[in-house]
């Protein structure tokens, strides 16, 4: 049988052409299921796992129907964690960047009136944790009378971190003519209950869980002792030498603890739980995906949903006590098609964790002897090399997708009454330049943000030296972020 092809499903061109330049050039099994009946709005609820291209296969269709003209969200979407809130809105603005698809994220921890502003403009995605999510719509600040479609994402996790109730309130207030679609790993009864009490007739879908993450990854254990976890890493690290490694702990004085032998050794490497200031949080995740660093200390706030496009090793310094976190944290690699490679340390009064974890997977992991010292000592020099040079990020989408994008900033907004349509006619009319190659405007109260597509920035840089908006002479240059 031929294989899928996105064109397929009659995508419109700004949509197919996001996904030429992602390099999104075949369905997953999950978006071959998901991105049909989206498009013919069914209610539906998934079980996939992360990795398997889950995001993509509601983006997709969300970002294919919404409405460009509409300025209300049409599209809410809750995630349990700010990172997963983070990283969706990247991908639905990565796939919608050509149709101008503006999404935002509303998480806690970051200052609620900047997100006020930012929803007072046209928005067609909201992505938020439950939280902040019921904040915003408490205090009138999230409109909901459009929203169309509803997308709770990692249900499971939204159960286990007790915001179930959230969601539950925050479906209250939404139109019930919409389309909800409920994405979770496993489906515990009380997940199950949520959604047969709120969703007409969901179609249910499973993707086996050996799709893309599984098949790819080669685990391994090694039986050691705790206090010989250290010595063992470092020789691990040594004979694996990977490009890129996440090491995961229970807790977070682990995290510190191993983050400092590393450091002390002259790793490149960063730490990253849940102690740390979300704006750390965030700069290290950048930091990771732009490779600026090789080793990755966390706990299992980065385990789940978090889309780094290459990581190479996953060691799980601990054993994760919940068998579901074994499958997200080794699920961070051998993604989209990668090999990759997970391997666990166990001290033998982790073994009870390990066997439920192997009866959860449905196989046994094969043991690994400690690394010989000799095998360690010649692999010396090339781990000296890799770790003094720095990673080269293979395949970094967003920096794709928005390579030919400038963003603009002119010092003028609300304050001199100018509209997006203000902008539009002066940009549109400069020679070589038309209403195509203007992207998304954000207009604040003395400022205003637009993305200039195309490859056109400086042509427009350039006319705007002579020209006026609405008769208003304004600074232009380029915005730093
Ligand atoms: P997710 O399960 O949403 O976390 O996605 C896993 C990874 O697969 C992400 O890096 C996506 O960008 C990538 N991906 C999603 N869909 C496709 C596709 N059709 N082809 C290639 N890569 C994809």
């Amino acid at each position: 049988m031929r294989e899928k092809n996105f064109k397929d499903y009659h995508l419109s061109e700004e949509i197919t052409r996001a996904l030429t330049v992602l390099k999104y050039n075949h369905p997953t099994e999950v978006q071959k299921e998901v991105i049909p009946k989206a498009l013919e709005k069914f209610d539906m609820i998934v079980k996939s796992q992360t990795g398997s291209g889950k995001t993509a296969s509601f983006a997709i269709p969300i970002c294919e129907m919404m409405e460009w003209e509409e300025k209300k969200p049409q599209t809410l979407v809750l995630t349990p964690t700010r990172e997963l809130a983070v990283q969706v809105r990247e991908d639905i603005t990565n796939i919608g960047r050509f149709k101008r698809i503006k999404a935002m994220a509303v998480y806690g921890k970051e200052p609620f009136s900047k997100q006020k502003e930012e929803l007072k403009q046209k928005t067609h995605v909201v992505v938020g944790t439950p939280g902040r999510t019921m904040d915003h719509i408490e205090r009138g600040t999230l409109e909901l009378d459009k929203i169309k479609f509803l997308i709770i994402d990692e249900a499971d996790e939204m159960l286990n971190m007790g915001f179930i109730d959230e969601v539950e309130a925050i479906i209250k207030e939404l139109p019930k003519d919409r389309v909800t679609m409920v994405f979770s790993a496993t489906l515990p009864k009380d997940v199950d209950n949520l959604c047969h009490q709120y969703m007409k007739n969901p179609i249910p879908i499973e993707i086996a869980a050996d799709g893309v993450t599984t098949n790819t990854i080669e685990h391994a254990v090694i039986e050691v002792k705790e206090d010989d976890k250290i010595s063992l890493l470092k020789d691990v690290t040594v004979v694996e030498n990977p490009d890129s490694c996440i090491i995961f702990c229970r807790t977070k004085e682990n995290v510190e603890s191993v983050y400092a032998e590393l450091e002390n050794d002259n790793y490149t490497c960063e730490r990253l739980h849940g102690g740390l200031d979300q704006e750390d949080r965030f700069a290290v995740m950048d930091g990771f995906k732009a490779g600026n660093f090789r080793y990755l200390v966390a706990t299992d706030v980065a385990a789940r949903g978090i889309d780094i496009d290459y990581v190479s090793l996953i060691i799980n310094y601990d054993v994760p006590m919940e068998k579901e976190g074994y499958v997200h944290r080794t699920g961070r690699t051998g993604r989209a098609g990668n090999q990759g490679k997970a391997i666990t340390f166990a001290t033998p009064y982790e073994g009870k964790f390990l066997k439920a974890i192997e009866r959860y997977i449905g196989f046994e992991i094969p043991a690994m002897d400690v690394p010989k010292q000799e095998v360690v000592t010649s692999g010396k020099a090339a781990f000296e090399e890799k770790i003094s040079g720095r990673r080269v990020v293979r395949n970094n989408k967003t920096a794709r997708i928005n390579k030919d994008i400038t963003k603009l900033h002119f010092s003028g907004g609300k304050k001199k009454k100018l509209r997006a349509v203000d902008f539009v006619g002066t940009i549109s009319n400069i020679p070589g330049v038309t209403a195509d190659d203007i992207g998304i405007i954000t207009i604040q109260d003395n400022l205003t943000y637009v993305d200039i597509l195309n490859g056109k920035g400086s042509i427009v840089i350039q006319a705007m030296e002579n020209t006026t908006v609405k008769g208003k002479k304004l600074k232009v240059s380029q915005a730093l972020k």
